[in-house]
Order: structure tokens, then sequence, then C-alpha cells
């Protein structure tokens, strides 16, 4: 049995393209970037067009991306660094649904006498710019907004949100890990000072990662050690890594319009069928402005595991939530910030597509997923039989 895998938000498969540039990084050329020598030159060389790459699809300068070990410390470096560097003020905005990679973040900081506003969300999982605009005032530092929820798939307006933010004389960080190869998106010409990726989330190898960060804007350094990524970031690079998110978003910057269709297209043809098939299904989150690869579908009265274990028998992989807190039975905090009911919150499904799924994967699946809800909802002591 074929594997079906629409969990793309999770991780994604590493491109063949990826995987070929990264190769030789290991055994052949495996000099240190720092060294004297010429063996080690050429691979500065290598992480420098890897650099130019990043910045290319971010329509950015080389030198406003750091390298980092992947999202979630991108978010640390962002949110810490920002701080460490604005010393004199001690107001923190965020959202109640970002990654746990920003939220425990901040929580962790407010024991440090920081405060956090965390935004609530509506129905659809969206923002009250007037709240935030209301929010910041002259002790804020640091707004930190995702550009895309990695459960909903839902977008912020977040170039709106800079013009608000950058008007009040704060800094603005986004995790955009969900966005970047997803949704075209351009830091440099919007007003936003930090923004994260990860090379996994978009058909690059896990743990690497970056931070652009805006010309002129200031923030200390998250690892210290020795003098690479200009001092911003010490440690040995992890070259093939480097290497490879610098041709993962090569790939994503030439293929991105075209490739965004046909994910949508494929999402839609999916997401129509489940819930016109299915009696009791709901989409959770914004139905227009969301990325294209991701559907969130709450089924009632039934629990999302007992889903996801009959989708893995046919071969399926979906969510339940975001992989870092499955394992966990507490409904979503994503879910449950936008008020998704209890009864649906417990059944939801996020299904997260990419390039590499096909029109016959997603026939196959709206075949089987009605038949696995109505043998569920048969079982379920909620629906009266
Ligand atoms: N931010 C968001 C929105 C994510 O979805 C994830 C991963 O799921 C992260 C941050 C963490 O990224 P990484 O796995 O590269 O540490």
């Amino acid at each position: 049995m074929n594997t079906i895998y629409f969990d793309n938000n999770a991780t994604t498969k590493v491109a063949d393209e990826v995987l070929e540039e990264m190769m030789p990084l290991f055994c052949k050329l495996y000099g240190n970037p720092s060294s004297m020598h010429t063996f080690g030159g050429q691979i500065s060389r290598k992480i420098r067009r890897a650099r130019e790459q990043v910045a290319n699809l971010l329509g950015c300068e080389p030198g406003e991306i750091i390298f980092t070990s992947g999202g979630t410390e991108s978010d640390n470096a962002a949110i810490k660094g920002a701080l460490a560097a604005t010393p004199n003020k001690q107001k923190i905005i965020t959202t109640r649904v970002e990654h746990p990679a920003v939220l425990a973040v901040c929580r962790e900081l407010q024991n440090h006498g920081y405060t956090v506003v965390e935004l609530a969300v509506d129905k659809q999982g969206q923002l009250d710019l007037d709240e935030l605009e209301k929010q910041i005032d002259d002790d804020t530092a640091l707004v930190t907004i995702m550009y895309a929820n990695n459960e909903t798939g839902v977008i912020f307006p977040i170039e709106k949100i800079a013009e608000l933010v950058k008007g009040k004389g704060s800094i603005l960080h986004t995790d955009a890990v969900q966005a970047v190869g997803k949704t075209p998106l351009n830091p440099a010409k919007s007003k936003i000072d930090l923004l994260s990726i990860s090379g996994h989330k978009l058909h690059g190898p896990k743990g690497i990662g970056a931070l652009y960060v805006r010309k002129g804007t200031r923030i200390s350094p998250f690892i210290l050690g020795g003098h690479q990524e200009a001092g911003r970031r010490a440690g040995t690079e992890n070259v093939p890594g480097i290497v490879g998110l610098g041709k993962a978003c090569e790939l994503a910057e030439k293929n991105i319009k075209e490739e965004n269709e046909k994910i949508r297209k494929l999402r839609d043809k999916l997401e129509n069928a489940i819930l016109q098939k299915c009696p009791d299904s709901i989409l959770n989150g914004d139905k227009e402005n969301r990325l294209p690869n991701t559907s969130n579908i709450s089924f009632e009265f039934i629990e999302g595991e007992a889903i996801l274990l009959m989708l893995d028998k046919f071969g399926i992989c979906a969510s339940s939530g975001s992989a870092c807190t499955s394992g966990s039975l507490e409904p979503s905090h994503v879910l449950r910030a936008m008020g998704v009911p209890f009864t649906a919150a417990h059944g939801s499904i996020r299904f997260s597509l990419s390039r590499y799924n096909t029109e016959k994967e997603v026939d196959y699946t709206i075949e089987k997923i009605p038949e696995i809800i109505n043998k569920l909802r048969k079982l379920s002591p909620f629906v009266a039989t």
C-alpha cells in the first residue's frame, strides 16, 4: 500500500533536487567554511549562494538572512534578541493562536517581568486590528504575530499589521514558517522587521531554518560563541542543511504560482467532497484568507484520533492538531481560541497537501472518508442510533 501523505504542515518530503545538492557536502566537500584553506573556502561559497537563494525568495538582501537550526530557534532568537536590544520596554503583544515556539517563549518571559498580551481571534480565526492598535503603547517592545496558522492555514493581514506596528514604533516579528513557499511574501517590501523560516516545511531538510532581519533592526545574538553568521549566530554551520534550504527556496520561487494553483484545486476538491458527503462536518477557519494547501475539518461527535487511526489503515496520513501537540487528548488551543464547540474541536482533522499529491490520491481519500465517518458515528455514544 502506498502512503498518501496529507500531513505537509507537520513536515514535507525533501525534494530530490534538494537532496542531490546536499549529498556531496557530507563526504566530499566536508571542510569547515571558516578554515583558511581552499578546501574550506569552497564551502563558504556554497553558503553564500544559499543565502542568495533564500534572499531571492524573500525579495531581500542576502545580508538580512541569518541561518538557524529551524523555525523554533528563529522564533526564540527573534523574540529574545529583539527584547534584549530594547531593555527599556517591557510589553509583548502576540496572539492566542501562535505555535508553541512563540507562545511558550512569551509565557516564559512573563515569569521574568514582561507584560504579555495574547490577542483573541474570532470564529474565522481572524484578529481584531482595532484591538491590536489599542494595545500597542509606549512600553511595547515587540509584536509577534504569525503569518499563517499551522492548524487552520488562516493567513493574517501581516502587511496591515506591519503598518500599524511600525506607525507606533515597536518591532514586528512574524513566524512565517507555514507561509514561506506556500504563498508569495515579501517582507522587504512590507514593514516586517523579523521573519522566521523553517527548511522542512518547504521540501528542505529538517534542523535548518533562517531568520530575516531587516537592515537596521537591532537584535542581540541569541547563541554566543564563534564569529559565524557575522557574529549574529555562533556555531559551525550546518552546511548540507543550509545548501538544502537554499535549493528548496530556489525551487519554491520558481514554481510557486503554478504549484499553488494545482494544490489549491486538489485541496478544494477534497474539502468540498468531504463537507458534502459527511453530515455534521464543519470547515474551521477563514475560507478565503487561507493557505492553499490546508483544510481543517471538524467531524462532530467523534474523536479525531479514531479518525486518524482508521485513515492510517488505508495508508492516509493526516493530523488531528499540530504535530507538536498530538499525543495529548486536549483539543487544540487554536480551535478553542476560535470558539469551536468542544464536540467539534475533538473531532478535527487537518489535511495539508503539497506539490507531490495527486488527483488519484484525493479521489481515493474522498471514497474512504465517508465510510470511516459513518462507521465511527455508529459507534459514537453521542449519536442516537
Ligand atoms: N512555527 C510554526 C507556525 C510551525 O508550524 C512550526 C512547526 O510545526 C514551527 C514554528 C517550528 O519549526 P521547526 O519544526 O523548524 O522548529
